[in-house]
């Protein structure tokens, strides 16, 4: 087989809505092939994937679930890359949420995939998905059933102070139920923080920053001296920062209210505040960022609800320089949001001057699309825009964990 061909590592991505593919080297990062299903349970159902440079776009179906998903993935996609398939080194399994026993990546048995199951109760609408990934490679892959790596979004944060991951509720449902901050999205902080170490020329054990992001899901964590010492996301990916469908902070009142006066079920406004809130909520029409930054300056509702956005993450940004040990070495930007949205990234930072922050509306405006890079003056405090890399971050803690073996 060709040379290129080898040490190559399947990463899956099962997410809420969509499903996301690669296989890559993890050491020359060079992607063989990529690809995502995206719009789930919705009217069109569609796959993009590219391999060596080749790109293909198919429709699926309508409301397609995980599973017709994955069958269509592995029978027309993977099943023309036999090859591959017999030779790969491993595959890794994003996991959302490794609940109270999962401290990092880990080779997947049934005594894991029970643990993912047990915490699916605070990632309601991740973990049943990742379930459905890794059971269907482990059924249809059984020669690859000894190298199934999860890799948790929660790990990065299990060395958080119980001063960020408690509630002030009585201890004991913190003790006997586990309930806490877990945070989330930790597989892409903990990436961008490492590249942010390199760009800062700094060593990782003593960088203090603060990770933005902002995609569908939007979450920020505070790193001090290379630990995740808080971050937004709570017992489940609700918590936080403004989303593209979810609310973020709110008065837990506010669902008492729901349900005793409005009489909503507490399933229906679990859908609310996951589903139909955010961006989506606020203005009725979209969850996605490009309409409002289109639209910012001719719709009310747009304006109002990236103003509501920006209000809240500028509010995150400022609180999260008190548990920085006095210094902060830069605010890294990423995600969907934080990678292609000047707007933002101009918004937010003007409200933080305070901070000696100074956006470089040049550099701003150029580092889109794809682009790492610093944008702010050279007298300000940094602000680096970097691309996030999920996959290639799970194909290296794989191969990390296999090599281990
Ligand atoms: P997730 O991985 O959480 O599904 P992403 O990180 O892909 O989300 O981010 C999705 C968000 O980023 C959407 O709101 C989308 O509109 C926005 N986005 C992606 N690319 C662009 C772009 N070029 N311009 C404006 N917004 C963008």
């Amino acid at each position: 087989m060709d040379k290129k061909l080898n040490n190559l590592i399947l990463v899956l991505n099962c997410g809420s809505s969509s499903i996301k593919f690669a296989i890559l080297n993890p050491d020359n990062k060079e992607k063989y092939l990529s690809g995502s299903v995206e719009c789930l349970f919705l009217l069109e159902t569609y796959i993009t994937w590219q391999c060596l440079g080749t790109k293909h776009k198919k429709k699926i179906g309508a409301n397609v679930n995980h599973k017709d998903a994955l069958n269509f993935i592995i029978e027309q996609v993977f099943s023309q890359q036999k090859d591959i398939f017999k030779n790969l080194i491993g595959v890794g399994h994003r996991v959302v949420h490794g609940g109270t026993k999962i401290k990092k990546s880990t080779l997947i048995d049934s005594n894991i995939i029970e643990c993912i199951q047990d915490a699916s109760s605070f990632a309601p609408l991740h973990n049943p998905a990742n379930l459905i990934g890794i059971k269907m490679i482990i059924e249809k892959y059984p020669s690859l059933s000894r190298k199934n790596i999860a890799v948790f979004d929660t790990s990065f944060y299990c060395n958080m102070p119980e001063t960020s991951f408690l509630y002030a509720i009585p201890y004991n449902f913190y003790k006997k139920y586990g309930i806490r901050r877990y945070g989330a999205h930790g597989i892409s902080h903990n990436y961008v923080a490492h590249r942010a170490s390199l760009m800062l020329n700094k060593q990782f054990k003593s960088l203090n920053i603060i990770t933005c992001h902002l995609g569908n899901g939007s979450s920020i964590s505070a790193i001090c001296n290379g630990i995740c010492v808080d971050t937004s996301m709570g017992l489940t990916p609700l918590e936080g920062l403004v989303m593209g469908t979810r609310s973020g902070d709110l008065d837990p009142s506010i669902i008492f209210f729901m349900n005793n006066h409005l009489n909503l079920s507490i399933d229906k406004i679990e859908t609310i505040l996951n589903k139909k809130s955010g961006l989506l909520g606020l203005s009725g029409i979209s969850s996605d960022f490009r309409y409002f930054e289109k639209k910012y300056y001719c719709k009310k509702h747009a304006k109002r609800s990236v103003d509501i956005f920006c209000h809240r993450l500028s509010k995150y940004i400022a609180a999260y320089t008190s548990v920085l040990e006095n210094r902060l070495d830069a605010v890294i930007f990423t995600g969907g949001i934080g990678e292609n949205v000047p707007l933002i990234r101009e918004l937010v930072f003007s409200r933080l001057s305070l901070l000696g922050f100074k956006i470089n509306s040049n550099l701003n405006l150029s580092t889109i699309g794809g682009k790492s890079g610093l944008i702010t003056e050279d007298n300000s405090t940094p602000v680096f825009v970097i691309t996030t890399d999920e996959e290639l971050a799970i194909a290296q803690e794989t191969n990390s964990i296999i090599n281990r073996k």
